[in-house]
């Protein structure tokens, strides 16, 4: 049996290894394979080194990226710090949504390719423009849309929109920064996440977490910005678990690149956007005067709307029900400040009490 594996001489290190950590890593990796063609599969039985006493969900279960030891999946954030294969290049610990993240590509889970659900749902949905062309066709940007909609999967109501958003926006991002790259040898993400064009993803962060001089006060402390920095980090993950899937050993330039970015983001982000922003501002600055809303204006719409959800009758005909729902919401969304999530979750009966 020993002698059918295709690199023989890895078994010949795991016999000589007295540890016994190289033969344990390359039953993992025996494993490993075996499991993944359950899941492309779809049949067969997952090969757990521990199993579960209670009820088995094999959903549940998935590989270290390290050792591709297969296990829980919430347990993977704990087994890091036992995991035999102890990794010098990881700058900082991973969160668990990012060991999830690498475990469901790994596995072959998560893909590239659109399944039918991101499809029918969320596909179905997104706005017929040019960011969504880019978002539908870029490999991970797909990729990203389901990891959104997998993390959101008991959300029936709003996995959609989650992983939409997460969509455009990342597709926002990507024509920011090629529109800021000026060397122009790259087309995808995929190509942007490389340590030469880390000022390029920073410099573009700043344009669609702050596009609008509404948000001036908070371009002078760009926190959305900065926390765009996750987003990337999942990115880069995303392109270094693909990579690592493909087995090939002309993707160590990838892998590399992945490491080198993922050190500079984790270290260097916060600084650098930070310096983006103070730049963008001075330009905005210079280059338009902010007008905000005079309060008697506002007075006025509020005392509009009001007069007007007085005189409309709450009826079912549809042009009446639409036009009491529309200043309702209005008025919701305008005086009352509420977020347009929080409207899409008031009932007709509660709308019915409040005219
Ligand atoms: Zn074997
Ligand atoms: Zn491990």
């Amino acid at each position: 049996m020993i002698s059918k594996h295709k690199k023989e001489h890895s078994v010949e290190t795991a016999l000589k290894d007295k540890t016994g950590i190289a033969m344990s890593l390359l039953r993992s990796k025996g494993d490993d394979k075996h499991n993944n063609k359950v899941v492309a599969e779809g049949h067969g039985c997952l090969l757990i080194s521990r199993r579960p006493t209670k009820e088995f969900d094999s959903e549940q279960y998935g590989p270290c990226v390290h050792c591709r030891d297969w296990m829980l999946k919430s347990t993977l954030k704990r087994h890091q710090s036992k995991c035999i294969v102890q990794c010098v290049v990881d700058v900082s610990p991973l969160t668990k949504r990012n060991l999830i993240l690498q475990s469901d590509i790994l596995s072959g889970r998560l893909q590239t390719k659109a399944s039918s659900l991101l499809q029918n749902e969320v596909f179905a949905i997104m706005t017929a423009d040019k960011v969504t062309e880019i978002a539908q066709k870029d490999l991970l940007i797909v990729a990203l849309g389901e990891s959104w909609l997998r993390r959101n999967i008991d959300n029936k109501l709003k996995r959609k929109y989650y992983a939409s958003q997460r969509m455009r926006l990342t597709a926002r991002y990507l024509i920011a920064m090629l529109e800021e790259d000026t060397a122009c040898d790259a087309k995808s993400l995929w190509d942007f996440l490389v340590p030469r064009k880390f000022d390029c993803l920073a410099k573009a962060a700043i344009t669609v977490a702050m596009p609008t001089m509404e948000d001036e006060e908070e371009l002078k402390s760009p926190s959305n910005a900065i926390k765009l920095k996750y987003d990337v980090i999942r990115l880069v993950n995303a392109k270094w678990c693909i990579t690592l899937k493909e087995e090939n050993d002309l993707n160590n330039g990838t892998i590399n690149d992945c490491q080198g970015l993922m050190k500079l983001i984790q270290t260097e982000w916060p600084e650098k956007v930070t310096r983006f922003a103070r730049m963008v501002l001075a330009q905005r600055q210079r280059e338009v005067k902010q007008h905000i809303p005079a309060p008697d204006d506002i007075k006025l719409l509020n005392e509009h709307l009001t007069a007007e959800l007085k005189t409309t009758p709450m009826r079912k005909e549809l042009p009446d029900f639409l036009r009491a729902v529309k200043l309702a919401q209005t008025k919701l969304q305008v005086y009352n400040k509420r977020r347009s999530g929080e409207i899409d979750a008031v009932r007709y009966i509660s709308l019915s009490l409040l005219t």
